[in-house]
């Protein structure tokens, strides 16, 4: 029982550890996720923000109407920068990089924020922050593009930047500035709002919910398994007619308690007792009033021996076995005088017994007290041949075949 109690605990560790693991991995997963997603969504803003201006571009610059918002651009050095319409229309150019701002402009209500930033700006306004400075850096030195979670303002945002690289069209107003066609002229920087927070509580009562269920399962099953073992061991180690422990678990017994006795020199006593005339019994009431019979002495016997150490068995047919540690001879004669007469007592009728018309037993008594021997079958066959003795005696009586030095029943 130990062992499968052990089992069951590894078992149970092992499922907390696999829960455990499961939670971990899903946590991880749905962060990694949450990255794809704020990544790709900020990447989608830039990218239709460089599709915008590529269409800006591929116009030479687009005209809007001059307004208090929409001024002329004064670092754009074209000559047809302003047209005058009519008398109450001025167009102005407006050339990618002044699109971007104020498309940015009309972003920023929604919280979305562009910054088109350069390491060489000709705008001042355009000169990076320290995150954009580190970005553009990096472009220069080759990478492609950078994006992560940063706390801004209180709030969790996902900053996202990529580099802008000089287009022939762009070079109208940067070629001053030694730019070539592919060459990186600044970065765009996309900065979105994104609850990067995980459902944490859905995620753990699930897991909590999986694994309580998981322990339960584990409990019931181990529950039942025990139930069984105990049926099986009980049925390997127990008499099925009487219900006593069997030969084999007596042999066991024997073992442990001859080890036990060598050890600390203590006697260990043991007593055979069987049925007298118990064919004639059968032949004359049948064989189950003889199992019924075998049944009673059997109870009897078991309720006669009284200390927690002793045992008692079924040893054959209508032979039983009392184990009696650290009793000796002379104690073990006292129990065994007490079963006979108990067995008596009991008044089980056997007309066919010769001498008291009820069921009696013979019982032979043997001690070990050979210290530098222990010998299970030493002990047996001499409680057999005390057991004989008895019976050549006249039956119904103990017999024994040494006297022991240890009187601890007696006292
Ligand atoms: P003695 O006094 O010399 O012991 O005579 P006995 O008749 O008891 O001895 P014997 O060994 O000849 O007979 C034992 C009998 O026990 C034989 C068998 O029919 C009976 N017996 C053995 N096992 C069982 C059992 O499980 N149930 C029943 N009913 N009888 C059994
Ligand atoms: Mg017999
Ligand atoms: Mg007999």
């Amino acid at each position: 029982m130990t062992g499968l109690r052990n089992n069951l605990i590894i078992l149970c560790l092992l499922w907390f550890a696999f829960i455990t693991g499961s939670f971990y991995w899903n946590y991880t997963s749905a962060k990694i996720e949450q990255d794809k997603i704020a990544f790709q969504t900020a990447k989608s803003f830039f990218d239709l923000i460089v599709i915008t201006r590529e269409w800006n571009a591929s116009h030479g610059g687009v005209y809007a109407p001059v307004t208090l918002e929409t001024l002329p651009n004064p670092y754009l050095e074209t000559p047809l920068r302003d047209i005058d319409a009519n008398e109450q229309l001025t167009l102005t150019q407006i050339n990618p990089a002044y699109m971007t701002r104020q498309i940015a402009e009309i972003a920023e209500e929604q919280n979305i924020s562009f910054h088109l930033t350069s390491l060489d700006p000709i705008r001042p306004e355009n000169s990076p922050g320290s995150k954009e400075k580190k970005a553009l850096e990096a472009f220069e030195k080759g990478a492609d593009e950078r994006g992560e979670f940063i706390e801004e303002n209180g709030k969790t945002v996902f900053f996202y930047m990529a580099p802008l690289r000089a287009e022939a069209e762009c070079l109208q107003c940067h070629a001053s500035q030694g730019y070539r066609e592919g060459d990186i002229r600044g970065g765009l920087r996309v900065t979105i709002p994104f609850d990067a927070s995980i459902p944490m509580t859905a995620l753990l009562l699930g897991h909590i919910g999986i694994g309580l269920l998981g322990f339960i399962g584990i409990f019931t099953g181990g529950r039942r398994l025990g139930k069984a073992y105990n049926t099986i061991r009980k049925q390997a180690t127990s008499d099925e007619l009487t219900g006593v422990p069997n030969r084999r678990s007596l042999s066991e017994r024997i073992a442990v308690e001859l080890k036990r006795s060598y050890r600390d020199h203590e006697p260990l006593s043991l007593i055979m007792i069987d049925i007298d005339y118990f064919k004639y019994f059968n032949d004359h009431y049948g064989h189950e009033q003889g199992d019924q019979c075998l049944t009673k002495v059997a109870r009897e016997i078991c309720h006669t021996i009284k200390r927690p150490g002793d045992f008692c068995a079924r040893y054959g047919g209508e032979e039983f076995v009392v184990l009696l540690p650290g009793t000796s001879s002379a104690g073990a004669k006292r129990i065994a005088e007490e079963i006979r007469i108990n067995i008596v007592k009991l008044e089980i009728p056997h007309i066919a017994a010769l001498d008291n018309g009820v069921v009696t037993v013979s019982l032979g008594v043997a001690t070990f007290e050979d210290y530098d021997a222990p010998s299970q079958d030493t002990l047996l066959y001499k409680a057999d041949t005390a057991l004989y003795q008895a019976k050549r005696q006249g039956r119904n009586r103990v017999a024994c075949l040494d006297e022991g030095h240890y009187t601890q029943r007696d006292k």
